[in-house]
């Protein structure tokens, strides 16, 4: 249980399904490991600035509607704000809060010049025209006006948001900026599409991340990537680049389940078919290289490596108790609850967390930023050197950690993050 006294200071009550507690509850309790001062945790505690918006937009039918957007961010005391833009129908600001902390804490962890943000707007783009979310877009960041920017915040893609999305975000922030600052001005958001700004490599990394760092720590736990049976909730941008890097590398993908149904092939699926049928049709739903699977089925099938690449919260107490997987690996952000996390430790899970476990795609983000400030394009072998150099230094030192201080993985990440944190800090002091 979470510090009481930053708490109580910072007026937060514990609410135990509340995702923003639950996430600040994790940081403090690894910042009470390491006895980082009580100011530090009272800054960690909130995030630096919450920023709503109401974006009134015009849709195809002459119809006006109005949207609730949201920007946070959390923390910048090691660079620029950084985080991704969310479309979803569930986005709200406690949710909102809570990813941009953890964004804060990835940055940190594979020690990124970046602080932590996240965004988001309310609204299910699946059902608006390419047109509506065109002008949703624009008017979402004209409202978020000067609180971004290259050297202050800079958005990304995250669930519900696209590459096309990304240069709609650029365009409308170069066309209201500076024109003497056109090429840079790029730089205000990541994960844009190759030929106009992005890098090499950003569309899988966040996947391709991931396998690094499964190859790293795996053989430790007796199994190797080449060798083993893993399943996926969700078949989106991060669950489609998982388990087709997975698959090329020699492991078996034996179910996916996502928003439209599940799919199962005991034989293993072919993920690159799947990601074209998911392309297609929006969904797992109607696969025809695997038979269908319930909910139930789809947690109780035995895998090695079971990969949540959904939504948050997913892996409750309940999901948890019909897991049978040897390792939980986090591709999405906070999908497993900490009562959901603590049936799997006690069942003798191990669970990697998201902090390290998806930090892939920040990092070709920042590789993208870089690249954007000097102007130039690397070729994807650099990238992907360089994204596995970083991936596996982080989850060496997380090992490290966590042998060290003997605590679970999310708490050696969390540890990892927080002394860097700290001694920022303790250099930079606090203004004034
Ligand atoms: P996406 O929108 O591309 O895909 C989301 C997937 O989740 C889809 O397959 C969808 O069907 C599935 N899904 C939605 N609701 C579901 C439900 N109720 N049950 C089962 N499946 C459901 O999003 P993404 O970019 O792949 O992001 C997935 C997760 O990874 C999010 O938590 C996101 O924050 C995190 N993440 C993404 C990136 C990135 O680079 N895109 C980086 C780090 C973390």
């Amino acid at each position: 249980m979470a510090n009481n006294s930053v708490f109580e200071q910072v007026r937060l009550r514990y609410e135990p399904d509340n995702i923003y507690i639950q996430t600040i509850a994790s940081i403090l309790e690894a910042a009470e490991r390491l006895k980082l001062p009580h100011r530090l945790q009272l800054i960690l505690s909130q995030p630096k600035n919450e920023l709503i918006v109401h974006l009134p937009v015009r849709m195809d039918d002459g119809e006006w509607r109005i949207f609730k957007g949201y920007r946070v961010q959390h923390n910048n005391v090691l660079g620029p704000y950084k985080g991704g833009i969310r479309y979803h129908p569930e986005v709200n600001l406690d949710h909102v809060k809570a990813l941009a902390a953890v964004m804060t804490m990835k940055c940190a962890l594979v020690g990124l010049p970046f602080g932590g943000a996240k965004g988001g707007v309310t609204v299910d783009p699946r059902k608006l025209s390419t047109d509506e979310v065109m002008r949703l877009t624009r008017r979402f960041t004209s409202a978020m006006g000067t609180n971004i920017g290259p050297e202050y915040d800079i958005p990304a893609p995250d669930m519900g948001t696209t590459a096309q999305m990304m240069a709609w975000i650029a365009d409308t922030y170069i066309n209201l900026h500076d024109p003497h600052k056109r090429l840079t001005g790029e730089g205000v958001v990541t994960g844009k599409p190759l030929e106009f700004g992005g890098s090499h490599g950003r569309e899988k990394a966040t996947g391709q991340g991931l396998c690094y760092v499964l190859e790293e720590m795996l053989p430790g736990m007796g199994f190797d990537l080449t060798d083993l049976t893993f399943s996926l909730i969700g078949y989106g941008n991060v669950g489609s680049w998982t388990g087709r890097l997975m698959c090329q590398r020699g492991a078996t993908l034996k179910a996916v389940m996502d928003h439209t149904g599940g799919v199962v092939n005991e034989r293993g699926l072919d993920a690159d078919a799947l990601a074209k049928h998911v392309d297609a049709t929006g969904g797992v739903r109607g696969f025809k290289g695997g038979d269908v699977i319930g909910e139930t089925e789809f947690y109780q099938l035995p895998v090695d490596v079971f990969i949540p690449a959904a939504l948050e919260q997913m892996i409750d107490e309940n999901k948890a108790k019909l897991l049978k997987c040897k390792v939980l690996a986090e591709a999405a952000n906070a999908p497993t609850t900490p009562a959901g996390e603590r049936v799997l430790l006690d069942r003798g899970i191990a669970v990697l967390p998201a902090t390290l476990c998806n930090a892939g795609g920040v990092t070709v983000s920042y590789f993208e930023w870089k690249q954007n400030r000097q102007a130039e394009t690397w070729d994807l072998e650099v990238v992907d050197a360089q994204l596995k150099k970083i991936m596996v230094s982080a989850a060496r030192r997380v090992l490290e950690t966590a042998r060290k201080l003997e605590v679970d993985m999310r708490l050696a990440a969390h540890c990892t993050a927080l002394e860097h944190l700290g001694n920022v800090y303790n250099l930079r002091g606090i203004f004034p």
